[in-house]
């Protein structure tokens, strides 16, 4: 199993709290999908001859790009690699990107799965988030996709939001599943450094994050989706009929990945390297045939924490028997006796031999599992 995943550095605007690599010039535009076409071809052999089973084209707004641009790369994807007849092929997608004839040309590029940057079905919320879609066309989005004939779609929600009431953020719930789409993710806010929001709260100009309010909101999600039968399997993560997200899934379970574009990372179970996260360097260091790349080589430690902290945030949860396989006998009797607590908090259960985190335990996975850190 590996995936591969692209980068499309461009957006229309900057939402406020939005703190990926990505540009709202254009001027670059050409070169970069030029560097990048060629940095599938240098970066061919870094997977082996694993069989690509997911593509994720993420950014960035891929679906700016028009058909032609995403026809190219696609082909070039398939000279290169070996890719599964049944691959899970995901674009992620603004709204007002998805009009119907933009939808029918995706669609005829065989991507079989849309994540669609939703956000809010509430038109104030977005202009808050500086989001350019409105609330109409986040819905028609979603109808047009089905009637090209999308199966596999995904909408992104924020909670936790300053101004959004449990009643505001209950009806964006109620109103994406009557959509009946079979997968929702649903992130909480939060202020990253130097991001527009951050200037913002630093300036007074925007009201602090409210924990209390996040806390209240989730509740409300996890109560709402079980009663509407999306499963809870990963912490910001629901779907339908199992209709998980395969390309995030092989994130979580720490299966190779090759990324393209300024900033994507690249995962080869022993290293980790990132593309530059800067426009001019990505695309000197490609046309120079040195890729302007970081590495990062993964001690035991590091392989060990990140198994912990992706395998909690999951309903798979830890297996007990791969950590000792993986990191050794002394590293599973830590863990085991650091559990107790969270066993007995009922915070945690263990099924199977997988530890894995309650309705509780959930409200507080990275604090748990930094606590079996190494
Ligand atoms: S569309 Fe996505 S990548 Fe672009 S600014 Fe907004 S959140 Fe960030």
């Amino acid at each position: 199993m590996a995936g591969i995943y692209l980068h499309i550095p461009f957006c229309s605007t900057k939402c406020h709290y939005c703190n990926f690599f990505s540009t709202v010039s254009l001027k670059h535009k050409d070169e970069v999908l030029k560097a990048l076409k060629k940095e599938i071809v240098i970066m061919k052999n870094y997977l082996g001859d694993e069989t690509i089973n997911t593509i994720y084209w993420g950014g960035g707004t891929p679906s700016m790009l028009d058909f032609n641009e995403l026809k190219s790369i696609v082909n070039i994807l398939e000279d290169n690699f070996n890719i599964s007849s049944d691959a899970e092929k995901t674009m992620e997608a603004n709204p007002d990107d998805l009009h119907q004839k933009k939808l029918e040309e995706i669609f005829s590029l065989a991507f079989n799965r849309l994540s669609i940057g939703t956000q809010s079905f509430d038109d104030d919320i977005l202009k808050k988030l500086n989001r350019r879609h409105t609330a109409e066309a986040a819905v028609k989005s979603v109808q047009f996709a089905k009637e090209v004939g999308f199966k596999d779609i995904s909408i992104d929600l924020i909670y936790g939001i300053p101004g959004l009431s449990n009643e505001q953020w209950k009806a964006n719930i109620l109103k994406a599943i009557s959509m009946e789409i079979n997968h929702i993710s649903a992130y909480n806010l939060t202020v990253e450094s130097g991001t527009a929001l951050d200037i913002l709260i630093n300036k007074h100009k925007y009201p602090k994050l409210d924990e209390t309010q996040s806390l209240e909101h989730f509740e409300i999600l996890l109560y709402e989706l079980q009663k509407a039968d999306f499963e809870h399997y990963e912490i910001s993560n629901f779907a339908k009929n199992q209709r998980y997200s395969l390309h995030n899934s092989n994130y979580w379970k720490q299966e190779k990945y090759l990324g393209f574009g300024p900033s994507a990372h690249s995962y080869n179970l022993t290293s980790r390297q990132w593309n530059i996260a800067n426009i001019n360097k990505y695309i000197d260091g490609i046309n120079s045939d040195l890729p302007a790349v970081e590495n990062e080589v993964l001690t035991t430690e590091n392989r060990h924490n990140e198994y912990i902290m992706l395998s909690l945030r999951t309903i798979w949860g830890m297996n007990i028997e791969k950590l000792q396989r993986d990191f050794g006998r002394k590293n599973s009797d830590i863990f085991k006796a650091k559990a107790v607590k969270f066993l007995s908090e009922g915070k945690m259960k263990i099924v199977n031999n997988c530890y894995i985190l309650s309705k509780e335990g959930k409200k507080f996975a990275d604090g748990i599992a930094s606590e079996f850190f190494i």
